[in-house]
């Protein structure tokens, strides 16, 4: 393999820049020239690539957000336009892709390899976690510690004023930003796609908390199908119990800043093991880690399979919310 391509898609996550610069590095080193696709798929589709150098990737590792920028390409769904990216990733001479991003561009990599037999490695990179194969994703825990810091500065407000407080994060379909803020900010109660708590009990535990003499209340919330969610949540528990709930909606805070020592980390050893596996002769994977462990697995079942939030971590923050 002499040249690759590289490209991150979909929503942006901290440490993305981390796995750019590992792949960049690693193909350099190993005789491979690289380059660098623009705004994902949209770049793949109007040919807008670059070279990168060992340079290039310069001072980028602790900055969030991504050098190469990510688009949403909603067309690329059609086999038609996913014909024309291919010719345009051919013409380059590219012989493989690493492809960093979600399930969403996971799918759209499957296909390349499907219908036009590009070789394409996974990364994945979302703040999310929502990702089959691999323990965490390149951006969660990140996302997590920003959520994090915003609740415990929440805890202090609420605690003055003796509020009860709904932070939204985010987590459409999978609340594993949520468990994990719940359980390390100590939260009363969680409300999560997988796992849907009654208003009732939610209003049962901040009546427990007050008997008890407790000064705040914070209920965490993923965002759900649409941001806002927690608004709603405020007003149930109001007309059912007469608490008056403050709303902190987190938004698109998560997304942003340094990434931590854990996503740099990460992001570097899937950015190396994405070029040795495409050198390797490996292809429709994702490279992720499980265990402590580097690992492959086919994007098919990325894109197939649900990986869950643990039922003990549920019960866990349950458990310690009394
Ligand atoms: P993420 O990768 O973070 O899950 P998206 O779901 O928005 O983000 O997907 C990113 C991009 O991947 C989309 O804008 C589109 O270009 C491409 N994509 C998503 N789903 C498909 C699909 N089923 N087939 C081909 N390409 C897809």
């Amino acid at each position: 393999m002499k040249k690759i391509g590289v490209y991150t898609s979909g929503g942006d996550a901290p440490g993305m820049n981390a796995a750019i610069r590992a792949v960049v590095r690693t193909a350099i080193t190993s005789g491979i020239e690289i380059i660098g696709i623009i705004e994902g798929y949209t770049g793949m589709m109007s040919g807008e690539m670059e070279p990168l150098q060992l340079s290039s990737v310069a001072n980028c590792l602790q900055r969030g957000g991504t050098i190469l920028k990510t688009g949403r390409a909603p067309d690329f769904v059609k086999p038609e336009i996913r014909a024309q990216a291919a010719a345009k990733v051919k013409e380059a001479g590219i012989e493989g892709l690493v492809a960093i991003g979600g399930d969403g561009s996971f799918r759209g990599a499957h296909a390349l390899w499907e219908e036009h037999r590009i070789p394409v490695v996974g990364v994945p990179g979302t703040i999310d976690n929502d990702i089959f194969g691999t323990d965490s994703t390149i951006g969660y825990d990140t996302a997590v510690n920003t959520a994090l810091d915003a609740l415990d500065r929440i805890r202090d407000t609420a605690a003055s004023h003796n509020r009860l407080f709904i932070v939204e994060v985010m987590g459409r379909d999978s609340g594993f930003i949520a468990v994990d803020v719940g359980v390390a900010g100590g939260a009363e109660e969680v409300f999560i796609p997988e796992n849907l708590v009654s208003i009732d009990r939610a209003i049962q535990h901040i009546q427990r908390g007050l008997a008890r003499g407790k000064t705040s209340s914070i209920l965490v919330a993923a965002e759900g199908q649409s941001p806002g969610r927690a608004y709603d949540l405020a007003d149930q528990i109001r007309r059912k119990s007469g608490f008056e709930a403050k709303v902190c909606v987190l938004g698109h805070i998560q997304r942003g800043g340094s990434p931590t020592a854990r996503d740099r980390i990460l992001a570097s050893k899937l950015g190396f093991a994405a070029v040795r596996a495409l050198q390797a002769g490996q292809t429709d994977v994702m490279v992720g880690e499980v265990g402590g462990k580097l690992v492959t697995v086919p994007l098919l079942d990325c894109i197939t399979k649900k990986k869950h939030v643990p039922n003990d971590l549920i019960e866990l923050a349950q458990l310690l919310s009394h």
